[in-house]
C-alpha cells in the first residue's frame, strides 16, 4: 500500500513539475533549501543590530552575496550605519524591481526575555529573537531570492535591486532610506518595490488571509498652543490657557472627522464583507454603500479602532505640557496631536477645518515638521500587485488576498513619493502570536513553519515579475 501511494504521489509531482517547467524557470527545491534558509535567518537574527550597529549586518550580507559572485556596494552617511545595494542585471526591457528590508531592530529589555534575545533560539517550533519578525524574515527572503536567481542563471527582463537599509526604526539623522533617496537614488530607482508592511493571518492552522500593503497614512502632527495672561493661582482668570487648551483637546479628540474610502480601503472592506460573519459583514457593507454609515462607524470606533482609523484622517491627542507650579497660572499651555492623514488629504484645508471645530482664538495650530513625505497610494492594477495576488493564492491555497492601508508610516513613504509603486509583505502568524509576540513587543518570535513559504513567496513574485 505504502509503495503504491508513493508511486501515485511521485507521478503527480512529475506532472506538476512538467507543467510548471513549461511556463517558468525551474523552482528551487524548497525542501532541500530549508537548512540554508534557516542558517542565514538565524545568523542574521543573532547579530545585535540595534541602531548604530547596522554595518554588522551589511558585513554579513556582503560576504554571502560576494561569495556567490554577486557584487555589492555600500553607502554610508555614518560608517556604523551603512546601507548595502546589490544588483542582478536584466536585459533592460523593463524597469527594475527593488526588494528592500531594514537591518536595524528596536532595543530589548533582556530581563523580559525567556531566552537570549540575540540567540535565535529554536524552541517550541519558533525562532526567538529581536528582529525575528521585524524585519529579518524579509531581509532573509530577499537574500535567498538573490542567491537563487544567481545560481539558476534565470534570464531577467528587469534588474533586481537588493537594498539592506539602516535606520528604519530610529533615524533622526537620515542615515537610511532618506540618505539613499537623497544621495543615491539612481542606485535604487525602480518601477516597483517590495518590503515589510503586509502580512498573513493563520486561522485554524492554515493561512486564511494575506495582506498586501498598498498605502499608508501620512503623519501630519501639530501642536495646539493656548496663550493667556500669567497670574496667581488664587485668582481665577477666564483666559487661563489650561481651560482653553483642555476644551480644545476634548473637541478634537472626540471629533468624528469625515469618512472617505480610497481604492485600497474600498477593496479591503469589500473583501472583508465577503468573508466575515453576517453581523460584521453588514457593517462593512454599510460603509461601502455610504448610505447610513453612522451606526457602522460608531461600532468600529468602539470595537475596531484600527479600521475606524482607516476610514479617515485621524486626530489623537498624545501629549500635554503646561504649568510651572501649583500656585501659578501659566501664560502658555501646549498639546501634541498625532494626526495621520489619508494619502490624498489636503492637509492645510484639514487644519482649517480643525480650527473651526476648536473655535477659539486663544488656541493656535502649529504644524510640526515631518520626517516622511506625503505618499500617494500604490495601485492595485499593476503587474506587480497582480503577481503578488496570484502567487499568494498559489502558495497559501484558499487564502483571501486583501490590499491594506497601514495607519502607521514606513520607508515605503519615501519610495512612493518618488513614484515607485511599493507593496508591503510579511510572514504569516496566528492572531494570538501577533498579539502576544508582536514586532517591537517585549518578546518577539516567528514560527519556523512560517519562514519557508514566505521565502518561497518572495522568490516566486520576483521571478514572475522580473523573469524573462
Ligand atoms: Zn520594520
Amino acid at each position: 500500500m505504502l509503495g503504491r501511494a508513493r508511486l501515485v504521489i511521485g507521478g503527480l509531482w512529475l506532472l506538476a513539475i512538467a507543467s510548471l517547467a513549461a511556463q517558468q524557470p525551474a523552482a528551487p527545491d524548497w525542501n532541500k533549501l530549508r537548512p540554508e534558509i534557516l542558517q542565514h535567518y538565524r545568523s542574521i537574527v543573532q547579530i545585535d543590530s540595534t541602531a548604530g550597529n547596522e554595518t554588522k549586518v551589511v558585513e554579513y550580507l556582503k560576504k554571502v552575496l560576494e561569495a556567490e559572485g554577486i557584487p555589492t556596494k555600500t553607502f554610508a552617511l555614518d560608517p556604523k550605519r551603512a546601507n548595502l545595494v546589490a544588483r542582478l542585471k536584466g536585459n533592460g526591457s523593463k524597469r527594475p524591481l527593488l526588494i528592500l528590508a531594514h537591518t536595524d531592530v528596536v532595543g530589548v529589555q533582556k530581563e523580559k526575555w525567556p531566552v537570549d534575545p540575540f540567540g535565535a533560539v529554536m524552541k517550541d517550533g519558533y525562532v526567538w529573537g529581536r528582529g525575528s519578525k521585524d524585519d529579518k524574515p524579509v531581509l532573509t527572503a530577499n537574500l535567498i531570492t538573490m542567491l537563487m536567481l544567481k545560481r539558476s542563471g534565470v534570464p531577467l527582463d528587469r534588474d533586481i535591486i537588493f537594498l539592506a537599509e539602516s535606520g528604519e526604526e530610529a533615524d533622526p539623522y537620515g542615515v537610511g532610506i532618506n540618505f539613499m533617496v537623497k544621495e543615491h537614488f539612481d542606485e535604487i530607482d525602480a518601477e516597483f518595490a517590495m518590503t515589510e508592511g503586509g502580512g498573513a493571518d493563520i486561522q485554524n492552522g492554515r493561512v486564511a488571509r494575506v495582506n498586501i500593503g498598498t498605502a499608508e497614512k501620512v503623519p501630519a502632527r501639530v501642536r495646539l498652543v493656548a496663550t493667556g495672561m500669567a497670574g496667581h493661582g488664587s485668582v481665577p482668570r477666564l483666559d487661563n490657557p489650561l481651560i482653553h487648551l483642555g476644551a480644545a483637546v476634548q473637541k478634537v479628540g472626540m471629533w468624528q472627522t469625515p469618512m472617505r474610502l480610497n481604492e485600497t480601503t474600498r477593496s479591503y472592506f469589500q473583501k472583508l464583507s465577503e468573508i466575515s460573519a453576517p453581523d460584521r459583514a453588514a457593517i462593512y457593507k454599510a460603509l461601502l454603500e455610504q448610505k447610513s454609515t453612522d451606526e457602522a462607524q460608531k461600532f468600529l470606533r468602539e470595537h475596531s479602532p484600527g479600521e475606524y482609523s482607516m476610514l479617515r484622517t485621524s486626530v489623537v491627542p498624545t501629549m500635554l505640557k503646561a504649568g510651572v507650579g501649583a500656585n501659578v497660572i501659566p501664560s502658555e499651555a501646549e498639546a501634541t496631536l498625532d494626526i495621520r492623514a489619508l494619502p490624498d488629504e489636503n492637509v492645510q484645508a484639514f487644519y482649517a477645518e480643525m480650527a473651526k471645530v476648536i473655535n477659539d482664538p486663544a488656541v493656535r495650530i502649529e504644524p510640526i515638521p515631518q520626517t516622511r513625505p506625503p505618499s500617494p497610494a500604490s495601485k492595485l492594477g499593476t503587474e506587480m500587485y497582480q503577481a503578488m495576488e496570484r502567487v499568494a493564492k498559489a502558495i497559501y491555497p484558499g487564502a483571501t488576498v486583501i490590499p491594506s492601508m497601514s495607519t502607521g508610516a514606513s520607508d515605503m513613504a519615501q519610495l512612493r513619493a518618488k513614484g515607485i509603486q511599493s507593496y508591503g509583505i510579511g510572514p504569516a502568524s496566528t492572531e494570538s502570536d501577533a498579539l502576544n509576540y508582536p514586532a517591537h513587543g517585549d518578546v518577539e518570535r516567528l514560527a519556523e513553519s512560517s519562514l519557508y513559504p514566505f521565502v518561497q513567496y518572495v522568490w516566486t513574485v520576483v521571478t514572475e515579475v522580473a523573469g524573462h
